[in-house]
């Protein structure tokens, strides 16, 4: 895991370049307009941020609603005609959308607080209690339940486009920064470092007041304090910023699709094939939603066969294929005094392996993506910042991608507001540097994590696929561990937790 080393070494680097090179303190502010000066023309904004995705839109909400950023002038721009602001999307007539997430815990508490997830309340949205994971081999099975950690639910598939409306609803509500699109971002100007930069040597259009600029296809140019590049996986402000990246293709493509299933549920059943991970998420009713991750070649089988061979190739890859369901027998076997000496207490650790529920339709057009894991070695140069997929990219199989996306949101704004307390310039270097430090702490164990696991489960070889089942026994079985992996997945504990890297 070379590339973890290397991007955690610079990640410790950074942050001790952050405290070594402490905020410029002006006199304390009393307003943010104090702080951060006056804004002289209509083109001229304290933030300014490409892309409108759920990452983007989550930070301009943040910013909407947090008491010392809501009086920002902020524009968010998207290449494409956003999402209409409205919470009316039925909860059971219409089919769901083939795209969702599954948001933890943590998003949900981030979008309480920013009063969008009542949105979401109203619209459709599958609580799962729930999960199971399992491989081809047979060898054992996983099972982890919300009961476990003392709570109700593990976390929420929702469709894309309901999170999104319901994160432009508040903004509407709140009448909250200027939405520009369609509109797509061309060029990113004054943001990196440049040898003409360090000499001083500033080119007046590019910088006025020092700002950035931000130059769209049909010429506008608006300038900024602050550019956050919400921008996606291929981010053309990485690229103008000149932060380099790190990539590997993983050679799959996730296929998704929305499913009717032979009864309602609300677990996510994980199966890891020999081509990668099969996912079936509760959608509401006997809606389900399929991640299925391939090989590109099996993908467009996939995509392109007919309906009834598509559900029969889904049932077989979840059921009927390879060899029998994980035997029950030791979980049977720690129902009894025998666990509570063992001090197998986690409720699913005595569960048997429970069937998943057979498909019986597929409702929707079948999509694929493409999968990679990409991460920028920094997050920040000057007056820009990365958030979400622009900085990081990650193998769909715990479904953590927009989850850290929104981690980000979440620290971001914090830093931005701790900032403005203290009257700082929120482009400054230094100040971001504290949010790319915090965020490197929180993502790269995670993608660490499920890199590991995406390496682990690709592998068909005697010896690991026994070590694989000892550590899935190991996981089912060993409560502390158990609570542990739920609630690192739940967003809920990390290192992050420990004081000293809070902001
Ligand atoms: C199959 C699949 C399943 C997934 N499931 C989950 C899950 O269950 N849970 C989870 O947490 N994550 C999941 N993810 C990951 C998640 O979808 C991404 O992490 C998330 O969409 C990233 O959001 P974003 O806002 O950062 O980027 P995007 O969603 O890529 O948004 C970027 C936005 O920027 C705009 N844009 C780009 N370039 C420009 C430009 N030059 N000018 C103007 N606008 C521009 C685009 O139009 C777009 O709207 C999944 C991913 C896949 C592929």
């Amino acid at each position: 895991m070379s590339w973890l080393r290397t991007a955690t070494s610079k990640a410790l680097k950074a942050s001790a370049r952050s405290y070594s090179q402490p905020i410029l303190l002006r006199a304390m502010a009393t307003t943010t307009q104090q702080a951060q000066g006056r804004l002289n023309t209509k083109d001229e904004f304290d933030v300014v941020i490409i892309g409108g995705g759920m990452v983007g839109a989550a930070v301009c909400c943040g910013l909407a609603t947090n008491k010392l950023t809501n009086s920002l002038r902020v524009a968010i721009i998207d290449g494409k005609p956003l999402t209409e602001g409205s919470h009316t999307l039925h909860k059971t007539s219409a089919i769901p959308d083939p795209r969702v997430s599954a948001l933890t815990p943590s998003t949900v508490n981030f979008l309480e607080e920013v009063d969008a997830w009542k949105y979401i309340l109203y619209s459709r949205h599958a609580p799962f209690d729930s999960m199971q994971v399992w491989d081809y081999t047979g060898l054992s099975y996983t099972r982890y339940n919300a009961a476990d950690v003392g709570k109700h639910v593990l976390g929420y598939v929702v469709e894309n486009n309901v999170i999104l409306s319901a994160l432009y609803t508040r903004i509407q509500d709140l009448g909250f920064a200027s939405l520009i699109c369609p509109a797509t971002v061309k060029a990113v100007k004054g943001c990196a470092y440049s040898p003409s930069k360090l000499a001083g040597e500033e080119n007046e259009e590019e910088t006025r007041n020092g700002f950035a600029q931000v130059e769209l296809d049909d010429g506008q140019r608006l300038h900024a304090r602050l550019v956050v590049g919400a921008d996606g996986a291929s981010s053309k402000v990485r690229e103008m910023a000149g932060l380099k990246s790190f990539k590997r293709e993983y050679k799959q493509e996730a296929l998704v699709c929305t499913l009717e299933t032979s009864r309602s549920h609300s677990t996510a059943w994980q199966r890891f094939l020999p081509t990668g991970p099969i996912a079936i998420l509760p959608m509401g009713a006997t809606f389900s939603n399929i991640v299925w991750s391939t090989s590109p070649l099996q993908a467009i089988e996939l995509k392109t066969m007919g309906e009834e061979d598509f559900v029969a190739k889904v049932n077989e890859a979840l059921v009927d294929s390879f060899g029998p369901f994980p035997s029950s027998r030791i979980p049977q076997l720690l129902a009894g005094p025998l666990g509570s000496f063992l001090g197998v207490t986690a409720s699913s650790c005595k569960e048997p392996f429970e069937a998943p529920p057979y498909i019986t339709k597929c409702l929707s057009k079948r999509a694929s993506f493409p999968l990679s894991l990409a991460h920028a070695y920094n997050y920040v140069s000057p007056r820009v910042v990365l958030v979400g997929d622009a900085a990081h990219t990650v193998h769909p199989l715990a479904g953590q991608g927009v989850n850290l996306g929104f981690g980000d949101a979440t620290s971001l704004i914090s830093i931005l507001s701790a900032g403005i307390e203290v009257g700082a310039d929120i482009g400054e270097v230094s100040l971001l540097e504290r949010y790319e430090k915090k965020q490197k702490l929180a993502n790269l164990p995670m993608m660490a994590v499920l890199d590991g696991f995406q390496k682990a489960f690709s592998m068909d070889f005697g010896p690991i696929n026994a070590a694989r089942a000892a550590a899935f026994g190991a996981a089912q079985l060993f409560s502390p561990l158990k609570r542990q992996i739920i609630s690192y997945a739940m967003g809920e504990s990390g290192i992050l937790d420990s004081k000293i890297f809070q902001v």
